[in-house]
């Protein structure tokens, strides 16, 4: 093969048709997904549409659904947000070890000393105050980092207390959850036994649709 010629392994093709099956094989019409995610389901909405334009309406063309924080930046403040890329907040963790995973949190590369003003807008320390604090915080954070009036370790001591506070309901239903082991799996049980009769149904509609015999 020419050295220049690009090689595109199965894994990349494969992997979107996994999403996709994963989706429309229950006939979902709406997915929550991030919005580097966008793209997998467009291609899942091509996917069914293909599908029932050669074997009739079979699957609905799946939407994405976003929230008002559709990306959130690692604390890297380089990629997304991502366990593999180890620039993530774990929400098993407790608060303290959230706290020091935040204190970690990349901020303006420019405010080199305390006294130098910094830039909300380029700091992924202020990105997150604005989906984790409130209002009024936000524009305290916004023209006290502006005018040096306060310093970046208070700025993400104070991020890691409105996380924290985000997070606490969560936490409190893990360990509910975690304390009643055979209720999760009566939940899993019950949810699994619901998909797999849409799953059956929708199998048995698509080797009809496209000709095949069952083996
Ligand atoms: S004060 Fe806060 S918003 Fe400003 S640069 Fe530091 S961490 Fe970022």
């Amino acid at each position: 093969m020419d050295e220049t010629e690009e090689t595109v392994n199965y894994g990349l093709v494969g992997y979107p048709v996994l999403q996709t099956a994963d989706i429309i094989l229950y006939k979902a019409d709406t997915v929550p997904v991030g919005r580097d995610q966008v793209p997998h389901i467009e291609l899942s909405r091509e996917i069914a549409r293909r599908f029932n334009n050669f074997f009739g309406d079979t699957f609905p063309e799946p939407q994405a659904k976003l929230t008002e924080s559709p990306l959130l930046v690692g604390l890297d403040g380089q990629a997304k947000m991502s366990k593999s890329l180890d620039n993530h907040l774990d929400l098993a963790a407790t608060p303290e070890d959230t706290s020091k995973r935040v204190l970690t949190a990349f901020t303006d590369p420019q405010r080199t000393t305390r006294n130098i003003p910094g830039r909300p807008e380029v700091c992924n320390v202020y990105s997150m105050h604005q989906m984790f604090s409130s209002s009024t915080a936000v524009s305290a954070v916004y023209s006290e980092c502006t005018t040096a009036a306060r310093g970046c370790v208070d700025c993400k001591r104070q991020l890691a207390g409105s996380i924290n506070d985000f997070l606490e309901p969560m936490r409190d239903r893990r360990k509910e959850y975690e304390s009643r082991p055979g209720y999760v799996r009566e939940i899993l049980d019950e949810g699994g036994k619901r998909a797999r009769a849409i799953a059956a149904k929708t199998i048995e509609e698509v080797y009809e649709k496209m000709g095949l015999a069952r083996g």
